[in-house]
């Protein structure tokens, strides 16, 4: 079977790839695990590769851009510093050879370790599956398959099938840079294939992102395996009564409708003090107004399409309801087949799904609150708890919230949309388990293993 490859803003065919099918996955994890059982791959090698890979990417950054641009639903302008990051993520995990060589343990401290030396270095896992959504299409890929390399892992990549061909170019670049075949490969979603993949014993770990409803179907399905969930977020960001109002509105306007919302750390809840609701509304709108809509390849678009038209009619539906349980719509609130124009809502009911669920698409609802204890109760009222921002003059007053917030990362004077490649990143409640960034991955996907000397 093949897969056709479309471009969600207008249908366009970019290409086709040959679907994989469960016997396909079962011989590429059995041709990994051979190439463990029986190849060395030092630690120099794997390093040597990934600073290649670093090089070739930078080299080729304008068509990995293009591709990222065609088939996702990212603007060039995203898709080019998606690709600036990936360079990055690559330039980190070369890096991170160095976190491979553990540590001598101090044994005399307790009683069984009398007459006794030792040591521990970390060891790859074995064989990792990565699965990844179509959102981040390069550097999500690139946050698995740069920490498993260097740890000296097998990897088999699924990538989404709405973005496959630029997760098959960047398998492509990683086997040119000296990648061995039996390190890593690559299937295509088809009938059967996610299953087999993580249902086969020889998978050591699942390095997963994407929903949380996909997260739940893998750990059905995926037995003792150790499984790394990155998934959603409904991210809050407060705005303090001493803030800079503009600077928060800004920002929110950034954060929220970039990549048109289909973004984990996106800004969905806004709590502004209620003396600075007003105005921050009005810089939000304003702003929010002034955005473009347009196509993809255009350098002066601002907001692009959801991934289908499916999904922005969801979006559309949400809005809807939100409406019709009373909300006010400031900005946007229309749709034009996959676009979704950028959209600020107030006065909505706090069980509205835009609200209560992941939006992934251009809606934030900006609320009032009058306590900082009710603005952190509101933002901790979620399922998830990925991140959140806070806009304060206060040191003493952002460190206060950032300490009650139930989130993987809080971020002061910015919103929740902020990610450093080499921070652990991640979430508590149902935005995860365990953490991403680099070398945090790279103890994720390795395990101590450790040497005892008995002194005689
Ligand atoms: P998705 O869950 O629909 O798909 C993700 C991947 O899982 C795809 O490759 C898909 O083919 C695969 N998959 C689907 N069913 C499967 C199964 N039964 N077994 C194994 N694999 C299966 O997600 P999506 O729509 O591509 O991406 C959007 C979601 O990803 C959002 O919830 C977003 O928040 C989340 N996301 C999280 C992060 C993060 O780092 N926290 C980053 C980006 C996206």
């Amino acid at each position: 079977m093949t897969l056709e490859v479309r471009d969600p803003e207008d249908g366009v065919l970019l290409g086709s790839v040959c679907t994989s099918t469960a016997e396909d996955v079962r011989r590429a994890v059995a041709h990994l695990h051979r190439h463990l059982q029986g190849e060395e791959w030092p630690l120099r090698s794997r390093r040597q590769a990934l600073e290649k890979a670093t090089q070739l990417l930078a080299e080729q950054a304008e068509r990995f851009a293009n591709i990222i641009a065609s088939e996702s639903s990212k603007t060039i302008t995203e898709a080019e510093r998606e690709v600036r990051r990936c360079i990055e993520t690559f330039r980190l995990s070369a890096a991170a050879s160095g976190e491979l060589t553990g540590e001598t343990l101090g044994f005399d401290d307790s009683m069984a370790g009398a007459n006794k030396i030792g040591w521990y270095s970390r060891k790859p896992v074995g064989i990792v599956a990565a699965i990844t959504p179509f959102n981040d299409p390069l550097n999500l890929v690139a946050h698995k398959l740069g920490p498993a390399l260097i740890g000296g892992n097998g990897v088999v990549l699924k990538p989404s099938a709405r973005t496959p061909l630029i997760a098959l170019a960047l398998v492509q670049l990683l086997l040119e840079a000296g990648v061995p075949s039996g390190r890593i490969a690559a299937i295509v979603s088809g009938p059967g294939v996610a299953e087999a993949l993580v249902t086969d014993d020889r998978v050591d770990l699942i390095s997963f992102t994407g929903g949380p409803a996909t997260a739940e179907r893998i750990a059905a399905a995926a037995g003792a395996k150790k499984i790394l969930s990155e998934l959603g977020g409904n991210n809050a960001t407060i705005v303090c009564a001493d803030a800079d109002a503009i600077q928060a509105a800004d920002a929110i306007v950034a954060g929220a409708f970039g990549v048109a919302g289909q973004n984990c750390l996106s800004v969905q809840r806004v709590y502004v003090h209620i003396s600075l609701f007003e105005e921050v509304l009005e810089h939000v709108t304003r702003g929010t107004e002034a955005l473009k809509t347009g196509p993809k390849l255009d350098r002066s678009t601002d907001v692009g399409p959801l991934i289908s038209e499916a999904e922005a009619r969801r979006v559309e539906e949400w809005v809807e309801e939100a409406k019709a349980a009373g909300a006010t719509v400031h900005a946007g609130g229309t749709r034009r087949n996959a676009y979704y124009e950028p959209t600020v809502l107030t006065d909505v009911s706090a069980d509205c799904k835009v609200i209560r669920d992941e939006v992934f698409g251009p809606v934030v609802s900006i609320l009032p609150f009058i306590s900082i204890a009710d603005a952190v109760h509101a933002a901790n009222s979620s399922d998830y708890g990925l991140q959140a921002g806070v806009f304060t003059q206060s040191i003493d007053q952002a460190l206060d919230i950032a300490e009650k917030l139930h989130v993987g990362a809080v971020v002061i004077n910015e919103t929740s949309d902020v990610r450093i490649d080499s921070m652990p990143f991640g979430g508590f409640k149902k935005s995860g388990v365990g953490r991403e960034g680099v070398r945090y991955a790279v103890h994720e996907m390795t395990e101590p293993k450790s040497t005892i000397v008995n002194l005689r």
